[in-house]
């Protein structure tokens, strides 16, 4: 997921670079897949320097962590970081003492790889808990079968299985 600095006449500059056919894996549990990436920038230029902030946006194909169905979900989470040159930044900014976060281009046509920081948005992005709707019923306790689907007649309680020994035990008699 590349942008091509040089390609930017005038600045401020309002940008959005896509990851086209890049795939992206964020290795999450519970993340399916993830496609539809892009990244909306505004770009500020200082000397050597490219303030960029904006969002990233994309498509997550989540798994309910209820009924263990998949589904889609669009998210957007706010980026915010510095690109320059590695000799810029050990010249200028490695002594800052500042949380920034920065990328360094490359080439002439000075060239800023943005898949990792993408990927850290997108991290951000993923609820800890995804569920398909609020209203998910989730998988039956006693049966297995999927809610949502299906209504099956299992009362809600556990029946411990001493229990259900002991009462086929008297029902036999
Ligand atoms: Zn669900
Ligand atoms: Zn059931």
């Amino acid at each position: 997921m590349k942008l091509h600095l040089q390609e930017i006449e005038y600045f401020p500059a309002n940008v959005t670079v896509e990851a086209g056919s890049c795939s992206f894996e964020l290795d999450i549990e519970g993340v399916c897949s993830v496609s539809s990436v892009k990244a909306n920038l505004s770009v500020q230029n200082s000397d050597d320097e490219y303030f960029c902030q904006g969002t990233v946006e994309a498509t997550l194909t989540l798994e309910c962590v209820r009924c263990l169905g998949q589904f889609e979900k669009d998210v957007a989470e706010g980026t915010d970081f510095i690109i320059c040159s590695q000799q810029t930044f050990e010249e200028k900014r490695k002594e800052a003492d500042d949380d920034e976060e920065y990328v360094f281009y490359i080439g002439h046509s000075l060239t800023a790889d943005l898949t990792d920081i993408v990927r850290e948005a997108l991290i951000l992005s993923v609820s800890l808990m995804p569920i398909c709707s609020e209203e998910c019923l989730g998988l039956c306790a006693s049966c297995g079968v999927n809610r949502n689907e299906t209504q099956c007649d299992c009362t809600d309680d556990i029946i411990d299985e001493r229990w259900e020994g002991l009462r086929r035990l008297s029902e036999e008699e």
